[in-house]
């Protein structure tokens, strides 16, 4: 059986000094949870120096929100893997909607940057989506499809064993409306079948996060679906009682 993987994406959120607090108030919370569920925290890039510091004898991983696929060069703003595994980093996510949405990432460049993630030794939660439009065209299983193949694609099936696959319905973000458990699991699903075709067993291996308004009372419920391995948490998981209260739902 998978393990249950919760993380806690902070987007731009939380000073150095703020992601201290949290992460100091969140470690003991954490303590029973944090050995059968495995648990991780997105701070942004300026808090994880900060917040690797104050995880240091927790249960509780490093993530990173984004990342270049170039281990170095002339890339003015960007941070690379290296950079990142020199902090403690463990996990990173990739292709959040936000920056597919904002910021122009293609389904390539997330492919790029999950295959840099993997040959250095850093798992990607690779994040897919539908928007409320594609959903409402009945579109969503050949969007998400899309999605994972273009991001994975080309991946060897010991490594997409490693991954992380983020469903994240691009209505369901910051909204306060969650994806039911049957459509969740109803993607899930697909998207696994999707991995069985293109990787085999691998898939079997491969965590499938929910993301997308997950609150501690909506989240047991939705991690006990059969392909549903976890949660990617927002706005809850500035408060580390609520943060900690969404891990203890994956027991
Ligand atoms: P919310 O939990 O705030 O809806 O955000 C979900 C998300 O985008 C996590 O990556």
């Amino acid at each position: 059986p998978r393990q249950k993987f919760v993380c806690g994406n902070w987007k731009m959120f939380k000073t150095t000094g703020e992601a201290r607090e949290l992460v100091r108030a969140l470690a003991p919370l954490l303590q029973g949870a944090a050995g059968k569920v495995q648990v991780a925290v997105a701070p942004p890039f300026t808090a994880l120096a900060a917040a690797a510091e104050a995880l240091r004898g927790t249960p509780v991983e490093l993530a990173a929100q984004n990342c270049h696929f170039e281990p170095q060069g002339a890339f003015t703003g960007e941070v690379s893997v290296p950079m990142l595994a020199d902090l403690g980093v463990k996990h990173c996510i990739v292709g959040h909607s936000e920056r597919r949405q904002l910021f122009g990432e293609t389904d390539e460049g997330v492919r790029k940057k999950a295959a840099a993630l993997l040959r250095a030794g850093l798992l990607p939660i690779v994040c897919v989506g539908e928007t409320l439009q594609e959903r409402e065209a009945g579109r969503t299983l050949e969007v998400v499809s899309r999605q994972v193949r273009g991001a994975l694609e080309g991946l060897a099936a010991a490594d997409v064993a490693r991954l992380t696959l983020a469903y994240e319905p691009v209505w369901a973000i910051g909204t306060g409306k969650t994806a039911t458990t049957a459509q969740a699991q109803e993607v899930h699903a697909a998207a696994r079948q999707l991995l069985r075709q293109l990787f085999g067993a691998a898939a079997e291996e491969v965590r499938i996060q929910y993301g997308g308004s997950v609150k501690p009372d909506n989240a047991a419920e939705l991690m006990a679906q059969p392909d549903v391995d976890g949660a990617l948490v927002g706005g809850a998981s500035l408060k580390a009682p609520d943060f900690s209260n969404i891990v203890k739902g994956a027991l």
